[in-house]
Parts: C-alpha cells; sequence; structure tokens
C-alpha cells in the first residue's frame, strides 16, 4: 500500500522542516492493533506487581500508563512485549491470543528509555539489525532502511555512530530500528525521561507526530503527568497495581473519580462534607469546617449517585478559585467564602496562596494578572474572599482521605520566615 503524504513548510516539527511530497511504502505500518487485557495478574512469588487488570486499548490510539513508582506500569508493559508471562489470564492483539507467544513472534516492539543503540554499529545498520537477523533479500533491506531513515530526517547521518549523534536523534533512531518491522504496536517505556526539560518536550511533539503519521497503537509508560496528559489519546491511572481510571487526559484532569487520581493529576483542595439537597444539576454540601462557628453549605456539580446524608468528599483545583480583597458580589451559581491568608509562595508563572476559612485550608493559584479587582499586592494575614464556580467543586465518592500538609510548618515557623524575611513577601500583583 502506498500512502502519500504532504508536509508543510511552517509546520514545526523535525519532518515538516521543508516542503515536500513524499510517497511511503507502509505495508504492514497501517495495520492497527487493538490489545485486550483479560484478566491479568503478574506475581512475583507472593508479591502481586498487577491485579486483576481488565482492559482495552484502542488500536491506533496513543495510550499512556501512568502512575507512581513501583505501581506495575513498566511489568503491563513487558508482559505485553513477551518479557515477562501473567501469572493469570490472557493478552490479545487484533482478537488473537499472544500470551504464548515469544517475543519476537508478536506484532509488537519496544523502545526503553536508554533506547538500546548498539554503540558499534553505524546509524543505517542499528536500523537494519532486525531485517538482516530476518534474512530479508539485501535489496529488500536497504529500501526499508533508507526509507524509514528520509521518514525521520536522518538519512544523511546514516553512517554516523551512535556516539556520533545528539539524544533526540538516538530516539529518532530508536523509533526508525523499532518501525521499520513494522508492528502493529509500538511500546515505549519512559522513553524521554533521561533527556533535559527542552528536548523532552521538543521529542514529545515529535512523538506524537510520528504516532500521526503511522497510526499504528503506541503504549506509552510515565510517571510524568504532564507528559502523559500532553501526549496522549487516552490515559490509564495505575495504583497499587490496579487500574484506577480510564478516560481522555482532560476529563481525568476535570473530573477524577478518586482521591487518588484528584492527587497524582495535579493539586486539589479536598473538602470532607455530607450531601444536605440534591437539586436537578447540583447539590448542597454541608462541609466538614466551619466559619463563626457555622456549618458551611457550598453548591457543587455531581456525576454520581448520592444520597441526601451521605458523607462525600469535594474536590476542587487550585486554579479554580479567585481570591480578592473585595466581594465577587452576590452571585447565584458562585461560592464566596471569607478568609485570611496564612501563607504566599511565588512561583514565577503564579503565586500560591493557602488561604484559611473556619478550620479549613484552601490551597489557592492566582495567576499575575493585571485585570483583577485588587490594584496593590495581597498580603500575609489579610482578610480576604475566594470565590469559584459551582461546577469546578464536585464530588468524588470516598469519605475519607488523610489531611494533605499544606507546607506552611509550624505558626513558630511561619513566623520565623516572616521575620526572616524583614519584609513580608506580597503575592504579585
Ligand atoms: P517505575 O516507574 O519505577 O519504573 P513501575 O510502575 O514501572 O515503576 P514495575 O517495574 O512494573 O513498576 O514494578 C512493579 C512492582 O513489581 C515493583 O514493586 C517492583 O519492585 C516489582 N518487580 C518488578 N519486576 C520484578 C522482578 N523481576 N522480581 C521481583 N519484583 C519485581
Amino acid at each position: 500500500m502506498y500512502f502519500s503524504l504532504f508536509l508543510d513548510k511552517n509546520a514545526p516539527f523535525f519532518f515538516m522542516a521543508k516542503s515536500f511530497t513524499i510517497m511511503v511504502h507502509l505495508g504492514g505500518l497501517c495495520e492497527l492493533g487493538e490489545i485486550r487485557l483479560e484478566g491479568i495478574t503478574k506475581k512475583f512469588d507472593d508479591f502481586v506487581a498487577v491485579d486483576n487488570v481488565n482492559m482495552i486499548i484502542e488500536d491506533g490510539k496513543l495510550f499512556s500508563f501512568l502512575g507512581p513508582s513501583g505501581c506495575g506500569k513498566t511489568t503491563i508493559l513487558r508482559m505485553i512485549a513477551g518479557f515477562e508471562t501473567p501469572t493469570e489470564g490472557r493478552i490479545y492483539i487484533d482478537g488473537l491470543d499472544i500470551t504464548d507467544l515469544s517475543p519476537y513472534k508478536r506484532p509488537v516492539n519496544t523502545i526503553f528509555q536508554n533506547y538500546s543503540l548498539f554503540p558499534h554499529m553505524r546509524i543505517f545498520d542499528n536500523v537494519a539489525f532486525g531485517l538482516k537477523i530476518k534474512n530479508l533479500p539485501k535489496n529488500e533491506i536497504i529500501d526499508r532502511v533508507e526509507r524509514i531513515l528520509n521518514i525521520v530526517q536522518m538519512f544523511d547521518q546514516k553512517h554516523k555512530y551512535p556516539n556520533q549523534i545528539s539524544g533526540g536523534q538516538k530516539q529518532r533512531i530508536a523509533i526508525a530500528r523499532a518501525l521499520v518491522n513494522e508492528p502493529k504496536v509500538l511500546l515505549l517505556d519512559e522513553p524521554v525521561s533521561a533527556l533535559d526539560l527542552k528536548l523532552r518536550q521538543k521529542m514529545i511533539i515529535e512523538l506524537m507526530n510520528i504516532h500521526d503519521l503511522f497510526s499504528i497503537t503506541f503504549i506509552y509508560v510515565t510517571h510524568d503527568q504532564g507528559e502523559a496528559m500532553s501526549l496522549s489519546d487516552k490515559i490509564a491511572i495505575m495504583n497499587h497495581g490496579k487500574i484506577v481510571q480510564i478516560g481522555l487526559p482532560d476529563d481525568i484532569y476535570e473530573r477524577p473519580n478518586s482521591i487518588f487520581s484528584a492527587h497524582f493529576i495535579g493539586d486539589t483542595n479536598l473538602i470532607s462534607g455530607t450531601v444536605k439537597a440534591i437539586h436537578e444539576d447540583y447539590i448542597e454540601v454541608e462541609t466538614g469546617f466551619s466559619q463563626n462557628n457555622e456549618k458551611i453549605l457550598l453548591d457543587s456539580t455531581y456525576t454520581q449517585d448520592v444520597s441526601i446524608g451521605e458523607k462525600i468528599t469535594l474536590s476542587l483545583r487550585p486554579e479554580k478559585i479567585a481570591v480578592s480583597r473585595r466581594s465577587p458580589g452576590s452571585q447565584s451559581d458562585f461560592n464566596i467564602l471569607k478568609g485570611q491568608i496564612e501563607d504566599i509562595l511565588y512561583l514565577g508563572t503564579h503565586t500560591q496562596y493557602i488561604i484559611k476559612v473556619g478550620d479549613q485550608l484552601f490551597k489557592v493559584f492566582s495567576q499575575h494578572k493585571k485585570v483583577y479587582f485588587d490594584d496593590t499586592a495581597l498580603d500575609w494575614e489579610e482578610n480576604v474572599f475566594l470565590y469559584w464556580h459551582d461546577t469546578d467543586s464536585f464530588v468524588i465518592k470516598e469519605e475519607n482521605f488523610e489531611k494533605q500538609e499544606l507546607g506552611i510548618g509550624s505558626q513558630e515557623l511561619r513566623d520565623k520566615r516572616i521575620e526572616a524575611n524583614g519584609k513580608r513577601q506580597k503575592g504579585v500583583k
């Protein structure tokens, strides 16, 4: 099959550097790979590294496993690649049971963190290696290797050795070496984690574009939330060997289904409460914290079934809260609270405020915009209003959570910090 590709000269990534049309013989590359994991468990002796995972990764998607160190992401990847055997369960690619197939017979290629290029081989031979092992005719090997090197814009570097090219170029070669085998699925185990921030960002854009170009399934493992959010079509959040949530990046961020997801992706304020009233599109929640010894009612959205009297947790992202000396006035769909500034931290792109309302601490991120109500910067211990739209606080159906340490330390430490600063550090306008 032939595939025609027009590349725009203004596009930012490497293979779009020049305007040209190429004809790419994609062969098996266009075949997609849907992966089904059915009851997959992996034990190392008594330790359960992956715990009864059931899921489908749709063909052609760029899918990420995201979770803290040791949660079982790499073990899942290694089982799909065939480097580990599941203790229980079956793995299917496009409906074919591959659980007992040896790694080299699977339509899968893996790119490891360090790219594992052979240092003594030139770039061309690194890419050709898999095809030579398969004993393909010499002409076919040359055709396929040159074609893929053209696509990743490394053709003119083909005589170099790996130590003569940059980290980003090594990644391109590792991808070329995997794609030249025409896999249905490409497995990527933290492929950019060894690179510096700027190069990482560039490589992520390149990976996304290579994925769009080839349309095969990419499975990406990372513990970096930003990376997963920016490149994935879908994300699976893992913890202790289990899948906690699967969804689109923005769904997971805007509507985490658990306290773990809410905390793992981004930052959040958790508020415990009891459902007091249920309306058509919002609920009233009596919170666990008080202001002037009165319980506070908040309006919030809910997507899950809740009942009156049920104890729940509200999640509210710090950037969704506005803070000001002035009240926004009565707004029927705003929650408005009065609080006092406990701590101010300047973070460059924004200022972080810790604000006390009754006995609850709120973390608030405020961007440095001149268009807010206050003419001068907010100061420590000032009385302020904090307010947010009621669709921004939402229900998580878990009752108990560990109170988050908000990093302001004891009163004594805080006072010392103010004293040591001489002048109090203020928020920035
Ligand atoms: P990281 O982000 O740190 O790479 P991960 O989520 O990829 O972590 P895994 O490498 O899948 O985690 O490991 C999951 C758990 O299984 C860890 O506790 C790890 O120590 C354990 N584990 C992995 N491989 C083995 C092994 N061969 N023998 C014993 N325990 C193992």
